[in-house]
């Protein structure tokens, strides 16, 4: 098929869109470059524009005659949401208009929507089923699930077919070390422990101890960008066969504390990464952890990489070359 892949550029559509490539379909990346990177662009063509832009988006979807869309193109810092909703509502909400109507107006009718786990909100069980109430503490979370409505709704109206693929914690890199994770600023834990056990920052804070779990410090479900990807691929087959729009969980099913993603960084390094307890972030749940079943029984689906290290063993290699 032929696919916009819409922030193609970032990290988890650089990774779909290799993904894509290698399972003979046709990628072309739409990216505005403001959080991605062109040198992530390396399967498919690479337009560079602004998600809110309708026209070049209906030019695109006609000249490539596009069949599918994937949709990426997000602010995805929850502290930032909170300071700044406005962004997020209108990139996340405003701007996906503008390309659900360019869908529409083109006839493209089918789009996998990057949703996340943060639409539930704190959890009140884990792991997390896809019934489970939605009620998001951040404008990031809510934005994702505004669209999430939206879809829905212009599904029931316009037979527009979806999937949202609600994440959990995306990590890792292309094992071939050619695309990985890269944000500026960084806010993610396992990039920021790596970056701490090879010298290149202060010791990594952990943000909280006290809370209910094992160890005391948060938990979540760490999933492969490369599952991630697979997920997409299978998502846009399974609509294409015809298959029900929802949404669908993609996580491991198996939680991690902070503790242990500094102990697995260790492995790699050779010696204990240095650290500092601190308190609590605002916003952040005990745990989260999904119940992936939907995934394996609509999809076929299961993440490849279970295990931690080896998830963490593919984002030390990229990071230590790059
Ligand atoms: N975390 C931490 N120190 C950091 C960054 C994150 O202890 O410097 C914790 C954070 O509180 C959460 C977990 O690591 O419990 C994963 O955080 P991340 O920002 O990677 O993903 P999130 O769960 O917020 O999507």
């Amino acid at each position: 098929m032929r696919v916009l892949v819409v922030g193609g550029a970032g990290y988890i559509g650089s990774h779909t869109a290799l993904t894509l490539a290698d399972a003979g379909h046709e990628p072309v990346v739409y990216d505005n470059l403001t959080m991605g990177h062109e040198w992530a662009v390396q399967w498919g063509e690479f337009v560079q524009g602004d998600l809110s832009d309708g026209d070049l988006l209906r030019k695109v979807l006609r000249e490539h005659q596009i069949e599918a869309v994937i949709h990426f193109a997000a602010f995805a810092y929850v502290g930032e949401s909170v300071q700044n909703p406005r962004k997020y509502f209108e990139n996340n909400v405003v701007s996906t208009l503008s390309l659900l109507h360019a869908m529409l107006d083109s006839d493209v009718r089918q789009i996998i929507f990057s949703s996340t786990c943060a639409s539930y909100g704190i959890p009140e069980q884990v792991p997390i089923n896809e019934s489970h109430p939605q009620n998001p503490i951040n404008p990031y979370g809510d934005s994702k699930l505004m669209v999430e409505r939206i879809l829905h709704w212009y599904g029931e109206a316009y037979d527009l077919k979806w999937i949202a693929l609600r994440y959990f914690n995306a990590a890792g890199a292309d094992p071939q070390g050619r695309i990985g994770e890269s944000h500026d600023p960084e806010t993610h834990l396992i990039p920021l422990v790596i970056d701490a056990a090879l010298e290149r920052r202060g010791p990594v804070q952990i943000f909280g101890t006290d809370y209910a779990t094992q160890d005391g410090t948060a938990v979540r479900d760490y999933i492969h960008v490369l599952d991630l990807a697979d997920a997409h691929v299978r998502a846009l087959e399974y609509l294409a066969g015809g298959g029900e729009s929802q949404p669908i969980n993609l996580g491991t099913g198996r939680g991690y504390s902070v503790r242990e993603v500094l102990e697995s960084v260790g492995r790699m390094s050779g010696r204990p990464v240095p650290f500092e307890e601190g308190p609590r972030r605002e916003g952040d749940p005990p745990e989260l952890v999904a119940d992936p079943s939907r995934a394996a029984a609509v999809l076929g689906w299961r993440a490849l990489y279970q295990e931690l290290d080896d998830i963490v063993g593919t984002a030390w290699e990229w990071h230590s070359k790059s």
